[in-house]
């Protein structure tokens, strides 16, 4: 309306911005961007910006490739890691056809889609990520897999570059408007995780992207380099996001009923039947790279098997203790390589359906399922999640509910995207083969 775009214009000049970033992703969660200077600021809110969406990875072919970028005001964020004078700003867009009509490779305008359709039983879908990144050093201005804390061996107590970039990036993120909630360490060295409180999954998704974005910004300044591969290096930890997720309906916290077992009222225990019906299909979007399967192995704290639990850590959903308005389901297979948009997508899908079809959840798994047998695990109706991106490309694929909610455009892009990585990756001859194979043979 005029009188947003004209708060918004004055808002821009109050803060002494001159250039504009017009934020959106591609197809793989990559940000993209376009910048304006802050002049052009009435035009790009009121006719939006066009765009060549040709060379984007998953938008359109060259004959079709005009899009227009619309800013969305309530995105408007100063980026204060540039300069305070002069400053730039950001607004996250949403992709548009000449037409004006939303453009359905747009994975905002995927998410908002199901969002609506959840909206249409009163429900908003929350979502709380957990994400974990490590920090290596560089060298030659190329990032390498060298720890930047070096397991704390050497006590020389120089500053601690890495305590200095997360302390960076809760100071940056805050002024963003983000509320940090912890920020800590994680399991493996030089490994960290920072958490902020959760939100609808479109504004979560939206500083999900911003995050990454800040993190490696922050790193870069700091002569590191922050990476959310899912498995760095073999034989430690990898990097999940694990997603807390609730719904609230009428303002209230869905997923809590006082007088039901274990305090989860029957809507939660549905969307947990709904997760576990479509895991396999929703790795594909959730675990997006070839290398995002090697963290789904046992032994790291990542989940392999398809399994719900109230208490423990080797599930794929977790249900964290606290009750009442933070009652939530922690799914716990997403890495931080994912599309956050299609990740959320998916995962709503599958719980609505779950909640509309009153889909009863296996009993939950309490022992420690790494320790179960394969016969055991079938017994107590465990499956397993896709062991690579061909197996989980191939479940997408038959998962009509899935692919009805990612839409026939994107999932025509991620099947070329998957493809093409996988050709890539199974004709490589990787170091393990010749290691393995070149002396014996
Ligand atoms: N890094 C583990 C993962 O890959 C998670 C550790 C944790 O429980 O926070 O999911
Ligand atoms: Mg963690
Ligand atoms: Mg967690």
């Amino acid at each position: 309306t005029p009188e947003i775009i004209s708060a918004m214009l004055e808002r821009i000049e109050q803060d002494n911005i001159r250039f504009l970033r017009l934020q959106f992703t591609d197809l793989l969660g990559l940000p993209k961007n376009v910048a304006v200077p802050a002049k052009q600021a009435e035009k790009a809110l009121t006719d939006g910006i066009g765009l060549d969406g040709s060379s984007i990875e998953g938008f359109v072919r060259i004959e079709e490739s005009d899009m227009v970028l619309r800013p969305d005001p309530s995105t408007y964020a100063h980026l204060p890691w540039r300069p305070r004078e002069n400053g730039v700003a950001r607004f996250i867009c949403d992709v548009c056809k000449p037409n004006g009509k939303p453009f359905e490779g747009d994975p905002r305008h995927v998410l908002r889609t199901v969002m609506a359709d959840a909206a249409k039983d009163g429900y908003v879908f929350n979502t709380g990520p957990e994400l974990e990144f490590f920090l290596f050093k560089m060298l030659e201005g190329r990032p390498t897999t060298q720890f930047q804390d070096v397991g704390g061996y050497f006590d020389l107590a120089p500053t601690d570059l890495a305590e200095d970039v997360r302390r960076e990036v809760i100071l940056a993120l805050t002024e963003m408007g983000f509320e940090i909630e912890a920020s800590h360490h994680e399991v493996a060295e030089s490994q960290h995780e920072i958490d902020f409180k959760y939100s609808d999954a479109l504004t979560t998704a939206d500083r999900v992207v911003t995050f990454k974005f800040a993190v490696k910004t922050m790193a870069l300044m700091r002569g590191l380099h922050a990476s959310f591969m899912a498995k760095p290096i073999y034989g430690i930890n990898g990097s999940g996001m694990h997603v807390n997720c609730s719904l609230a309906r009428d303002g209230k916290n869905a997923f809590y009923d006082p007088d039901a077992p274990l305090q989860l009222s029957e809507t939660c225990m549905h969307f947990i039947g709904g997760l576990l019906k479509h895991a396999p299909a929703i790795t594909r979007v959730a675990n997006p790279t070839i290398n995002s399967y090697k963290r789904l192995v046992p032994g790291y704290e990542a989940p392999c098997y398809v399994s719900w639990s109230a208490s423990n850590r080797s599930a794929l959903v977790r249900v964290p203790a606290p009750r009442g308005n933070s009652t939530r389901v922690e799914f716990r297979s997403p890495d931080p390589t994912c599309n956050p948009y299609l990740a959320f997508a998916a995962m709503l899908a599958a719980g609505m359906e779950g909640i509309r079809e009153e889909i009863e959840p296996p009993a939950g798994a309490n022992g420690n399922i790494f320790h179960m047998t394969a016969a055991e695990r079938e017994r107590a109706g465990i499956g397993t999640l896709p062991g690579d991106l061909a197996e989980a490309h191939r479940a997408l694929l038959g998962d009509d509910l899935i692919c009805k909610a990612l839409g026939p455009h994107v999932v025509e892009a991620l099947t070329s995207v998957a493809q093409a990585e996988w050709d890539a990756f199974r004709t490589a001859v990787h170091p393990w083969e010749l290691d393995r194979y070149l002396a014996t043979y």
